[in-house]
């Protein structure tokens, strides 16, 4: 091999090594999975893990707690009130499985269900409190979620070990195999025998089904406002800067598209929104 041969192996070599380092540098600043990105969830995770947030999550139980109070003082006789909880990011910190997925762990409902299992599953901060709170004032809790079934035994394993009050199978609904993911069947089900006084949640979804996903952001945030008077009152909403309906919403949640397509759209809202229009 002369020498003009062994510049040109080497020139080959870099190239392709330099060619190959950015085609997994590229992936990997984009993508952890088919169905998260890694960029847009760093920051948001990372608020989820600050002192703003804990503060939001305490002023909203402290918030939940007064409310309850009202409830309670006005109870008529022979009324059963309850307060209802969605579980995940509302009671209970997801934010362990997030950051273990965004250093390369593993996205999965296995992976989950370990997490959940783990000692680093802990609850929000006033969460525990509030519903032992209700409880010891002679009302109800439910928890409607939609885990599913394979995660029945350490959801309840983990609520049991966190304090959480209540927890057997008249107080705790999953989401069982074929149902939807709407939890109006499950709230009307416990508003048959109970008052509900109070819905606490990290996602429309778990106050009322008045919030379709599948039209947009613009028509989400109109239908929030048009029930402005419940927010802080019987609906008590917690911050999630990471996942929810919020997300879905943006791109109208036509999971065809491609994740070239969700970044217009997600730029979409933000032409629609800039001061220079
Ligand atoms: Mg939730």
């Amino acid at each position: 091999m002369n020498f003009l041969k062994i510049i040109k192996v080497l020139v080959f070599s870099i190239i392709l090594i330099m060619t190959t380092a950015m085609i997994f540098a590229e992936q990997d600043s984009l993508r952890i999975s088919d169905s998260v990105s890694r960029e847009q969830k760093v920051d948001a995770a990372l608020w989820q893990l600050s002192a703003e947030a804990r503060a939001c999550f305490l002023q909203s139980f402290n918030l939940a707690t007064l409310k309850f109070d009202q409830a309670l003082a006005n109870k008529k006789a022979g009324e059963k009130l309850a307060v209802i909880a969605d579980i995940d990011d509302t009671l209970v910190d997801g934010v362990m499985f997030t950051a273990d997925v965004l250093l390369d762990g593993e996205w999965s409902g296995d992976a989950f269900g370990a997490s959940l299992a783990s000692d680093k599953c802990l609850p929000l901060p006033g969460a525990v409190e509030f519903m032992n709170y209700v409880v010891n004032k002679g009302a109800s809790v439910f928890y409607v979620t939609n885990r599913g079934p394979s995660l029945r035994d350490v959801t309840y394993s983990s609520m049991k070990k966190m304090g959480f009050p209540m927890v057997d199978d008249k107080h705790i609904f999953i989401r069982e195999s074929g149902m939807a993911s709407s939890k109006e069947g499950r709230r009307e089900d416990i508003e048959k025998n109970n008052k509900v006084v109070l819905l606490l949640g990290d996602n429309l979804e778990d106050f009322a089904d008045l919030f379709p996903v599948k039209e947009g952001n613009d028509v989400r945030r109109a239908a929030v406002d048009q029930i402005s008077d419940q927010w802080g009152d019987r609906f008590i909403i917690f911050p999630n800067a990471v996942y929810g309906d919020w997300e879905k919403a943006i791109y109208y949640y036509d999971k065809t598209k491609t994740e070239e397509v969700k970044m217009a759209d997600k730029v979409a809202v933000f032409d629609e929104y800039k001061y220079t229009n």
